[in-house]
């Protein structure tokens, strides 16, 4: 799908496509370093320290990426043959490739969601942490804040606590996939240990907005995190020296989290020039962080992202109809207006055709 021509190329596939930048580079090379499987990498203690202490927690584990931290710590809370509960666009549910069935023997059930949010009344609908002999009881729910595939959604924090609270009295576990948990921080002012506090269970990401190359961290309780250390290896992914890939988290926490609320002003950007030529194809009112839904109408989302392709544009389909396009370090406001133009003509172009 790449342009093969010179057509200079603005990705919005993803947050993931960044790369280090040379202050980032410098950070890695310079890290002191050990052997993590033995607990000695100064730099993956100083990650997992300071990233638990944010969120308010007692202890971390550095995780090779966030579906290995999902799936470790949902696990953590749900026994094999036993459900979690999340909406049905959740990145656990669709994107992990069925790993918490496959590996861990656990099941999903899931709730109906506007955009991902969060609504207590649709999980208080399904839990059941004392199914009976008859039926899966459930021990945890998962939630997602931002919520990807919703469009960047930032939970409600009163939706987050009335959660909190149900799973509280209903002895039922609640891990929250922080993968861009800071973009929701920055762009609701609420303090990531604020959100933390109110999970067992909690996963970070550097490799989205952050910048970083690779990279996760779970968070929990002491005994959870040690529990978790040995589903990692058990897995295959203890790591020896991380500590210069930790060096890059670290660097990103330091210098790219204030910044992501440019990333949020460059989706919005992006999100006008749409609508300035369609105006019905991007709710701007959704646009709450770094991620903007396009609504292709009749169009199939994988062709427009062909032809948007051609003049330089990349977007990753997330729908039959949807194309989503994400901000992040590696594109200016500026690019984002071109491609908002890009995308919006492609798609009017096709509506003035005979
Ligand atoms: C990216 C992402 C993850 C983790 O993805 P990896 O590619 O495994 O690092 C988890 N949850 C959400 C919502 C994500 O967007």
């Amino acid at each position: 799908m790449t342009p093969t021509s010179a057509v200079p190329v603005i990705d919005l596939r993803s947050d993931t496509v960044t790369r280090p930048t040379e202050a980032m580079r410098g950070a890695m090379l310079a890290a002191p370093v050990g052997d993590d499987v033995y607990g000695e990498d100064p730099t993956v203690t100083e990650l997992e320290r300071r990233v638990a202490d944010a969120l308010g927690h007692q202890a971390g584990l550095y995780c090779v990426t966030g579906s290995l931290a999902n799936v470790i710590g949902v696990r953590l809370l749900v026994e094999p043959g036993r459900e979690v509960l999340c909406d049905v666009s959740a990145h656990i549910a669709r994107a992990e490739m069925g790993a918490h069935a496959a590996l861990h023997g656990l099941t999903m059930r899931t709730y109906g969601s506007e955009r991902g949010l969060l609504d207590v009344d649709q999980v208080a609908k399904i839990i059941a942490p004392d199914a009976g002999p008859y039926l899966v009881s459930t021990a945890a729910v998962a939630v997602e804040n931002t919520h990807n595939f919703g469009g960047g959604t930032v939970q409600p924090f009163d939706q987050l606590a009335a959660v909190a609270r149900l799973c509280r009295d209903s002895g039922v576990g609640y891990h929250l996939d922080g993968a861009r948990l800071f973009n929701a921080s920055v762009a609701s002012g609420i303090d990531i240990g604020d959100y933390g506090r109110l999970f067992d269970t909690v996963s970070v990401c550097f490799s989205k907005g952050l910048g970083a190359p690779v990279g996760s961290v779970l968070v929990s309780t002491a005994e959870n995190i040690a529990r978790a250390r040995v589903l990692r290896k058990r897995l295959g992914a203890g790591w020896r020296q991380a500590g210069m890939l930790a060096a890059a988290a670290l660097h990103a926490l330091d210098h790219h989290v204030e910044r992501l609320a440019e990333d949020h002003r460059a989706a919005r950007v992006f999100a006008d020039a749409v609508a300035g030529v369609l105006p019905g194809a991007v709710a701007l009112d959704a646009v709450q962080t770094n991620i903007v839904v396009v609504d292709t109408g009749r169009r199939a989302a994988a062709e427009v992202a062909q032809q948007v392709a051609a003049r330089g544009v990349l977007m990753a389909p997330v729908g039959p109809r949807r194309l989503r396009a994400v901000t992040h370090l590696d594109v200016t406001a500026e690019q984002c207006d071109t491609a908002g133009r890009v995308v919006a003509d492609v798609l009017a172009e096709a509506l003035t055709r005979p």
